[in-house]
């Protein structure tokens, strides 16, 4: 075995190599860009390099100063992860020149695979079935509309060179053809440098299935049993299960087959995974699936399979890199439970699940292992605090369980996503939640098409409601802080115990404002306007974010994050963030600059220590307002000369009046 291991990539699955290789004793070796500097793959290595810049091809990117790194710091091996240089096989060769041994397959294979119909025709010679078409080196534009037309419409054109879902086009009728095959190619060319094109028949219900194929270098390769990837937003994949709902014995078994041969036609060795297509319009049949691509690395969902099989994939792989033989063969292995994957990023659901940034203010999972087998996994490379950046993929973590049967691991995939909570971001959690609580998901019945079919309630925002409104209102207040006895709040709470304390708090939650009323009635009892109807309810901290909320009809346990004035309400898998302003505040900015110092709202005005002529800086006290029962002090706006003071102590004042006027600015 390696003592020391350089992993070329960042993120979760560069923590996640790192965590098996701290298991087994072996050093590890981080690179990273100079935007990854303060990252949690850097902290986790027990040595990091400096690559390059933040843009990939300046640093996860750069083979040369990859391998340069791993010599430099006496690294006997490099595991790419995925992405980046993990399907690259010039690097295989260069890693390989440079006496260092490559934590994957053999170049060969890599190439073999790389072009999807190089692969196809290969696989066609092994006996594996693929899916009819046309995949020939001709690629006249009318000799492909007349294969296509043989295949048989609705056809897939497919940039041979593609991957994650780009350069496919889906062609439903022969008049649409020549405007496809011109977007697949330019795609190609401008995604892959390459415009070479496939066509193949559409399969009209898909399922995705895959295989998880190991070999080692002793010649044995054996499968471990299936994905199902089906649930897929524009050909990516949203979440992952093993095993494949209904799947029936033998056709796991003929496609298990399969995939060992696909892996033997190219001497395949470690972790790698060939994607069947499946027809799931009529149930499985053991004879129809059919290849459609491998993918020669260790794949982001093989958590699932590590789960029902009880293995670690990354050991495997350092071990059959290391030249060990395969610790088990075909008939040592079973199927366990089931698992599923939900990947966590950041990203805005409702504007069309756009990538989006942000810092991580807050960042909790729910209760489970990392990186390591176990009912909730969570798989991250991420830590509270952390920037997502527009530089690269905004995952935020796998959430990985494992369960007895698919419906209890369904129920925990819930349980898990609303035990989830993220402040400093937009994410996708609500939407993984509506579908762990999908109808036809819950039934197996799923199909590539799903999410797309019922993408409008699946991404349908639950409006905020009153309780979770009121919650975030007395935090805004700092009504629900913990009661320790040298917390100000507590103390601010004991001197209003006695009266009907009321507060006031304008409450924001995207373009919707609410201006809220809250009287305190008693310890912890409140009575809420402002929001809907009036609501009388108890509300108290119960843990570190827990707020227990009793309304007459029942009881809610929310979970609520409070930084500064941004306030989170998490409840039932679905967060809500609001912003409390404060009324003084707001009108202090909005004046910013302005002329005159009004009143924010109806009040007394209680002491006026301002007079005409004074010359006074931007924040400088000018009188006080007692409203809502609190004393609210008034400010200069900016710096200037008092022209006019309006008001004095004991008058009554409404919203709005002017109390004080400066010199116009330039006079
Ligand atoms: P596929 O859908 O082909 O099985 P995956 O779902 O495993 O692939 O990942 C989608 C594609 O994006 C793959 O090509 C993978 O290598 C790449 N990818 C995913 N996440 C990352 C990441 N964090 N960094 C780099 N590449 C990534
Ligand atoms: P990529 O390299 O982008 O991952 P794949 O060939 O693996 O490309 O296809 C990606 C996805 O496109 C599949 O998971 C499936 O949802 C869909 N797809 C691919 N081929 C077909 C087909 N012949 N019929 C229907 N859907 C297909
Ligand atoms: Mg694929």
């Amino acid at each position: 075995m390696f003592r020391k291991i350089l992993i070329a990539n960042r993120g979760e699955i560069a923590c996640r190599v790192m965590a098996t290789a701290a298991r087994l004793g072996l050093r590890t070796v981080a690179v990273y860009s100079e935007a990854d500097a303060g990252s949690k793959h850097v902290a986790m290595a027990d040595e990091a390099v400096l690559i390059g810049g933040a843009a990939v091809a300046d640093s996860y990117l750069r083979g040369d100063r990859i391998i340069q790194a791993a010599l430099a710091t006496g690294a006997e091996a490099i595991h790419p992860g995925y992405g980046f240089l993990s399907e690259n096989p010039d690097f295989v060769e260069a890693v390989e020149a440079a006496g260092l041994v490559f934590i994957g397959p053999p170049a060969s294979a890599i190439r073999a695979m790389g072009l999807k119909d190089a692969a196809k025709a290969l696989m066609v010679k092994a006996g594996v079935p693929v899916v009819p078409g046309y995949h020939g080196a001709d690629q006249s534009a009318d000799l492909l509309a007349e294969e296509a037309a043989k295949i048989g419409y609705p056809v897939l054109i497919k940039a041979r060179a593609g991957g994650g879902g780009k350069g496919m086009r889906l062609v439903e009728k022969p008049s649409d053809f020549a405007a496809m095959l011109a977007g697949a190619q330019r795609e190609g060319q401008a995604s892959f440098g390459d415009p070479a094109v496939l066509v193949e028949k559409y399969i009209t219900k898909p399922r995705h299935i895959e295989i998880q194929v190991f070999g080692d270098a002793h010649g044995n390769v054996v499968h471990l049993f299936e994905r199902d990837c089906s649930l897929q937003r524009r050909h990516q994949k949203v979440i992952e299960e093993a095993p494949a709902p209904d799947m029936p014995p033998q056709m796991r078994d003929a496609m298990g087959k399969a995939a060992v041969e696909a892996a033997r036609a190219v001497g395949y060795r470690g972790a790698g995974t060939v994607e069947f297509i499946v027809d799931g319009s009529d149930g499985l049949r053991a004879d129809g699936f059919w290849f459609m691509e491998m993918n020669t690395r260790l794949q982001v969902e093989h958590p699932v399979s590590e789960a029902i099989t009880g293995l670690d994939f990354v050991e495997l792989q350092l071990r059959v890199a290391a030249g060990e033989a395969l610790p088990f063969a075909q008939q040592d292995l079973t199927i366990n439970g089931h698992a599923f994957e939900a990947r966590v990023y950041a990203e805005d659901v409702p504007k069309g699940f756009l990538p989006a940034t942000g810092t991580l203010e807050h960042l909790a999972f729910p209760p489970g292992s990392e990186f390591a087998r176990g009912a909730i996994r969570i798989d991250s490379g991420v830590r509270p605090g952390d920037r997502i950046s527009p530089w690269y993929d905004p995952m935020i973590a796998k959430v990985i369980v494992h369960g007895p049967t698919r419906a209890t691991a369904l129920r925990m995939l819930e349980e898990a996503l609303a035990g989830c909570h993220v402040a400093g971001s937009v994410t996708n959690l609500a939407f993984l939640g509506a579908l762990s609580r999908h109808e036809g998901f819950a039934a197996g019945d799923v199909d590539t098409g799903l999410i797309a079919r019922d993408l409008e309630g699946l991404v349908a925002a639950r409006p905020a409601s009153p309780v979770e409104g009121a919650a975030a209102a007395l935090a805004a207040l700092g009504l629900l802080e913990p009661r320790d006895p040298n917390d100000p709040w507590c103390a601010l709470q004991g001197w209003r115990h006695w009266e009907a304390a009321r507060h006031f708090v304008t409450l924001t939650e995207g373009d919707q404002r609410h201006d809220v009323t809250v009287t305190i009635l008693g310890p912890g009892r409140y009575r809420i306007e402002g929001l809907a109807e009036p609501q009388e309810l108890s509300a108290e901290r119960t843990g570190k974010t827990c707020i227990a909320v009793q309304t007459d009809t029942g009881c809610a346990q929310l979970d609520l994050v409070r930084l500064g004035q941004r306030i989170t309400v998490f409840n039932a898998g679905v967060s809500h963030g609001f912003e409390g302003i404060d009324p003084l505040q707001e009108a202090a900015e909005a004046d910013t600059g302005g002329d005159s110092v009004l009143a924010p709202m109806p009040g007394l005005v209680t002491l006026v220590s301002a007079v005409k002529g004074q010359n006074v800086s931007k924040g400088d006290a000018l009188m006080v307002l007692e409203a809502m029962k609190m004393e609210h002090t008034l400010t200069a706006p900016r710096d200037g000369i008092v022209a006019e003071v309006l008001a004095a102590a004991g008058d009554q004042v409404s919203d709005g009046t002017v109390l004080l006027a400066l010199e116009p600015e330039n006079a």
